[in-house]
């Protein structure tokens, strides 16, 4: 029974709105078409014809500011086309097996995760460290120790710990730029001996496991 009621509830209220919608409809339709849609109609078309007005005009403008714009727009047309043509040969190139370089975006190495990003032209940006269990960005404490090879004086080490996991994860030899330039080297390095294809095939396999990335 509760739910023949709920259901006729429904209907009442369907019912309901209908009728307050058709009512209103009714009036504030006509309203609507003369005091906003005609006018609207007509600004369009005025805006229109002003448009095609001042396309078909003609101005005077002096060579040197015409060969200005010819050299720009070249310019940006070579770029445009250079962009492509880069996108095309990367596409045939990194993919024997349907990879491409940027798929390789995230790497663990020394304890940590690291992640980056790529420029329009393909160099590795903005290396980030990220905890390798929850991928929490680290946080980074600066610090020195004394120096293991020589016991004079101090060398620098950087601590990344993981605000979540409530963990130091690493301790790295050397100042954050340091570790971060040791860090693109890495990348290079995989990227240059073509072991970069193996690393992001592992990760896929990982990921479709949904394991801990190797
Ligand atoms: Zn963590």
């Amino acid at each position: 029974m509760a739910e023949t009621e709920k259901a006729g509830k429904k209907i009442w209220i369907g019912v309901a709105i209908l009728v307050i919608g058709t009512a209103l409809t009714w009036y504030f339709v006509p309203w609507l078409w003369a005091s906003v849609l005609i006018p609207s109609a007509k600004a369009v078309g005025r805006f229109g014809a002003a448009i095609g007005q001042h396309l078909t005009s003609s101005v005077t403008v002096s060579w040197w500011s015409l060969w200005i714009l010819i050299v720009l727009s070249a310019v940006v047309l070579l770029q445009v086309a250079a962009f492509f043509r880069r996108q095309m040969t990367a596409a045939d190139r990194d993919s024997p097996q349907g990879l491409h370089r940027e798929d390789f975006r995230t790497l663990n190495y020394e304890g940590i995760r690291w992640i980056w990003k790529y420029s329009f032209s393909g160099e590795v940006l903005d290396i980030v460290a990220l905890c390798p269990v929850c991928s929490y960005q680290l946080d980074l404490k600066h610090d020195a120790r004394p120096n293991p090879h020589t016991m004079i004086g101090l060398t620098d080490v950087t601590i990344y710990w993981c605000d979540h996991c409530n963990v130091v994860k690493a301790q790295l030899d050397g100042n954050q730029k340091a570790i971060t330039v040791r860090v693109h080297k890495e990348v290079l390095r995989l990227f240059n001996s073509g072991e970069w294809e193996e690393v992001v095939r592992q990760q896929m396999t990982a990921r479709s496991q949904n394991n801990p990335q190797p």
